[in-house]
């Protein structure tokens, strides 16, 4: 209402005004000069739909929270609006559309129109559809392939053989921009916008419109997470339907395995929405991906306040700015509050779902809008400070409405779109250039290539790495002969990833060590990602050129490595042994074949010449069925291994390897990271019962159920986790029900207040006493620590550690426990802050209590950038080694000497206790860090990484680092996996 006021006496002030001007004098030169002002906004004349129109006005609740672009309806009188199909407009107050809602009216638009196309690209986890939505003219629409095409020559230079050629791709190109919302479930207002957005494009008649329309591509996803908005839906909507009903406030499950965490899936490829979008990308090439989020005043058009991500492209970089100016700018001369830029994201981590278009030489990028959430009216609050990057900042105070959002992202949106189709040219220049660069990367900025050398001792593991580069994209060759560079010689076999092809980026992205400096801006995720020390592969960057000219083919299809049985001593087979390495796929083998008896070796042992480690498999011929060798044969091509037949039974200490009832224990707070731990289970095929913290309080028997229960991370302490939701008010379910039919699929409850209480706890000291094991998570380790299982373990307060999400180095203190079995001597461990582990008074090994020393090593000596904290960046997009002769000469010419200075930092060894640390951090502060940021490293040096504690006859396992992170920690999985498969003789190797 007041807003109405508003407008109308403004509108009367500039009346009064205009009427106290004298008369005009109308020249000639004055016609000329009003046709020529009004000649766009006459061309702009289209028909209105007034009723559409008439809402729009109503739900917006201040004249400067819309714009021109979009406070009307085109009308059409062919195609229909969301008021003809579903009944409402979009943002509409207090109601959020299903999925099923949203695609209705997305293919009554395609069926209407043969300017819009529907596909489908894929299902979730949870079996529903994701979609495509296609909108240009109808030329363009007919032609959809030739244009595909178009693009994907540009993304890949070397098909293209002829200079001019490039050229008139790059004339007859159309841009496709590709809009993607509802990744998030509680950011509501996407689809609603989407549809509308869609619908806006293909019928609209203004210049600005028809501009998109006949230049460009637009693509549209209206919902990612299509399993999380429909639960989120159900939950807005119940109380609406039934006042009475009790339901939880936010969705405790999105998709099946996270929650926010699904926008962070781009290096490990886990989630179905990823290989989906992936795969889509790579059908279309889109040069632009824009993905809608709402958690911030009012308007954030992403570009970050860096460190900006050291291996894309500059130009992209560029590009990102470029775009966020339009709408800042276009939108302040509009008169809309709240538009901005640079500051909230940093530009840094390349997990974002909209990297798999910046990883791919397009460009990746996003907003984030005020949320009306469940598309209720309210007031909204907000910092009204004016920075250099929001001169025009929010309000204090405004009454907020689901149509506002809508109008937000919609003009921000359209003014992008807008501004792209009027470049396009620049733009598809700028994404050919792009991709002739990533080729050119090998002999310009390097490195020249990654060799996986053929002799690793992981060779599953080294496959399944290169699965996951191929899944981006990135083609693997493999070397026909042994080769030399300046690294070293490589064995024939060796894998290579040259970067003298169009994604070198993402490779290089993937497999460099990353810096990044404490004293940057705040991070807004992870800081460290290398692929290699988290898959458990070595690699090795080269720089020497002459590795691109190794005699090599490139691998065919998707990597699979051979496998089966070979003979390895003469004789009738009495056993096979198979060495364990660590690779994941034995333990796959494992649970497949839960009938095989098989042994696990204590110790390292050889046969002939060939050494097997602590922890292979040996399976004897007299305990297995006769079709032992052809099982063997066959699993060994399945699951990539190599059984070795032996006519003697070698001489070593082994015990029964099991195959143990597992449950995954989650809490009612928080289902997201310990998601990450699930579908490490699934995609290793580990079957597991999936129960809740309360099924541990309610179950006393808990050993009779199973061996081993894995309590994945959680949120909060000891404390928290103990007292769960708070048991005040009504009983709040998490079920199916006719209010909400979406939600209850992994897991369900008739009350989820509560949490493990004193009688879970007890429950599983119980388990431990009867020999069960317990196995704790980063956080969820405080459980066991706090209520004492773990004699003389406790978690540290750290004063200055900054080791915020990383690659971190640990080193095996006790090789002899099984769940060291395969392993190497260190392993690169997933970190994130806390919790530092260490023993209680009169261990020696921290001396607390010195916050003010500066932890030598640990440092600020380098900007964020490529490479270890030992190495130098690498500025994209030019030729490497610029300018580096003349200053060399010039020094000589001065003839400056270097001199370098070290400081050393003395350990202290620790006595043993009797907890095994199993796994330990590296001891020596300057090796600690092998990914990411690290500060105040003296703190987490030389701490307990994974402590195996005995209670009664069980055992419970706890790590600080997380083992199972965003399928990105391949290596670290076998930690757990042993052991289970151990859970019986976890003592084995044991030295007091
Ligand atoms: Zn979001």
């Amino acid at each position: 209402m007041r807003s109405e006021k508003m407008h109308i006496s403004s509108r009367q002030n500039q009346f009064k005004r205009w009427s106290k001007r004298k008369p005009v004098q109308i020249s000639i030169i004055g016609v000329v000069l009003l046709l020529l002002l009004f000649a766009p906004l006459m061309a702009q004349k289209e028909k209105i739909d007034e009723e559409y129109t008439a809402k729009i006005k109503e739900f917006t609740t201040e004249t400067f929270f819309t714009t021109k672009y979009v406070d009307h309806l085109p009308f059409s009188e062919d195609v229909p609006t969301q008021l003809d199909i579903l009944g409402y407009i979009a943002g509409a107050p207090d109601i959020v559309s299903y999925s099923h809602e949203v695609y209705k009216f997305m293919q009554a638009l395609a069926d209407a129109s043969p300017r819009v196309t529907l596909t489908k690209i894929g299902k979730t986890e949870e079996g529903r559809d994701m979609i495509l939505v296609v909108v240009a003219d109808e030329e363009t629409i007919a032609n959809l392939d030739h244009y595909k095409k178009i693009n994907a020559l540009l993304a890949d230079p070397r098909k293209i053989k002829d200079p001019s050629e490039a050229k008139d791709l790059i004339k007859k190109a159309k841009p496709m921009y590709w809009a993607t919302g509802a990744l998030h479930s509680g950011e509501t207002g996407s689809p609603e916008m989407l549809m509308e957005l869609a619908y806006r494009i293909a019928v609209g008649e203004s210049d600005f419109i028809k501009t998109i329309r006949e230049n460009m591509i637009v693509m549209i996803t209206p919902i990612l997470e299509v399993d999380g908005r429909d639960k989120a839906v159900d939950l807005f909507m119940a109380k609406r339907k039934d006042p009475e009903a009790t339901v939880a406030r936010s969705p405790i499950y999105w998709g099946k395995y996270v929650a926010h965490d699904n926008n962070r899936d781009t290096i490990g490829l886990g989630l179905n929405i990823t290989n989906q979008v992936l795969d889509t990308y790579m059908e279309f090439h889109p040069l632009i991906m824009h993905d809608l989020h709402e958690s911030i005043a009012y308007l954030y058009a992403s570009t970050g306040t860096g460190p900006y991500n050291a291996w894309v492209d500059p130009i992209l970089i560029d590009e990102w700015q470029e775009l966020a100016h339009q709408e800042v700018s276009e939108m302040t001369r509009l008169g809309v509050p709240g538009v901005w830029t640079h500051g909230f994201y940093d530009g840094w981590a390349p997990n974002y779902l909209f990297y798999v278009a910046n990883g791919h030489n397009s460009i990746g990028r996003f907003y984030e809008t005020q949320t009306a959430r469940d598309g209720s009216t309210r007031i909204v609050r907000a910092s009204e400070n004016r920075s250099w990057f929001k001169p025009n900042p929010p309000l204090r105070e405004v009454v907020w409405s689901f149509r506002n959002n809508i109008n937000y992202q919609q003009s921000g949106i359209l003014i992008a779109m807008n501004h792209t189709a009027k470049n396009a040219q620049k733009f598809m220049g700028n994404f050919y250039l792009k991709s002739q660069r990533s080729i050119q990367k090998a002999t310009t900025e390097g490195p020249a290539a990654y060799v996986i050398p053929g002799d690793n001792p992981r060779p599953a593991q080294a496959a399944s790495l290169i699965r996951l580069l191929q899944r981006h994209g990135i083609e693997v060759h493999k070397a026909k002969k042994e080769f030399e560079t300046k690294e070293g010689k490589f064995a024939a076999g060796s894998f290579v990833v040259r970067l003298d092809q169009p994604y070198s980026r993402m490779a290089d992205l993937l497999l460099d060590k990353q810096y990044f400096n404490v004293n940057d801006p705040r991070p807004y995720d992870d800081v460290g990602w290398t692929a290699g020390p988290l898959y458990n592969v070595d690699t090795v960057r080269i720089a020497d050129e002459a590795v691109l000219s190794a005699p090599m083919d490139k691998i065919q299809g998707k990597m699979k490595l051979g496998g089966g049985v070979e003979k390895l001593k003469g004789g009738k087979a009495q056993a096979y042994i198979i060495n364990h390495d660590a690779s994941n796929s034995l333990a796959t083998f494992r649970f497949a074949k839960s009938d095989l008896k098989i042994e696990a070796a204590e110790e390292e042992f050889g046969v002939e010449d060939k050494k097997f480690n602590a922890g292979s498999f040996l399976l004897k011929v007299g305990d297995n069925t006769d079709d032992l060798k052809e099982q063997l044969e066959e699993a060994g091509k399945k699951y990539e291994f190599t059984a070795y037949s032996v006519s003697e039974i070698p001489e070593v200490p082994t015990h029964v390897l099991d195959v143990p009832r597992i449950a995954i224990m989650h809490t009612w707070q928080s289902t997201q990271t310990e998601g990450w731990l699930r579908m490490g289970f699934d995609k290793t095929s580990i079957p597991y019962d999936y129960i809740s913290v309360l099924d541990v309080r309610d179950e006393p028997n808990l050993r009779e159920k199973y061996d081993v229960i894995v309590f994945g991370p959680s949120r909060g302490n000891a404390f928290s986790i103990v007292n769960g939701l708070p048991l005040t008010g009504d009983p709040i379910p998490w079920k199916k029900s006719e209010l909400t039919p979406n939600i209850g699929v992994q897991d369900e409850t008739d009350d989820m207040r509560g949490g493990l209480e004193m009688d879970g706890v007890f429950n599983l000291y119980n388990f431990l006493k009867q020999g069960g094991l317990f196995i704790t998570l980063t956080n969820s380790s405080s459980v066991p620590i706090q209520f004492g299982m773990a004699q003389g373990l406790q978690i540290k307060r750290t004063e200055n550690l900054w080791a915020r999400g990383g690659v971190y180095s640990t080193t095996f203190r006790d090789r002899k426990s099984p769940i060291a079995y395969g392993y190497g001597k260190d392993l690169g461990a997933n970190f994130n802050s806390s919790p530092v582990f260490s023993f209680s008074a009169g261990g020696g090994r921290f001396r607390g209590g010195t916050p003010s020393v500066r932890t030598p090593g640990s440092t600020t000596t380098r900007p964020s950038g490529r490479g270890g904290i030992g190495e130098s960046d690498v500025i994209q997009g030019r030729m490497k080694d610029m300018a580096k002769e003349s200053v060399a000469e010039f020094r000589k010419a001065q003839k400056e000497e270097a001199s370098t200075s070290s400081s050393r930092t003395s350990t202290t060894r620790a006595t043993s206790r009797r907890p095994r640390v199993v796994l330990a951090f590296q001891s020596d502060v300057k090796k600690l860090l092998i990914s990411g940021g690290l500060n105040g490293g003296s703190e987490l040096a030389g701490s307990p990484a994974v402590v195996d504690a005995k209670v009664g006859e069980g055992h419970v396992v706890m790590f600080s680092i997380n083992p199972f992170w965003r399928n990105q920690t391949q290596g670290s999985y076998f930690l757990v996996f042993n052991a289970m498969m151990n859970f019986k003789n976890l003592d084995a190797g044991k030295s007091n």
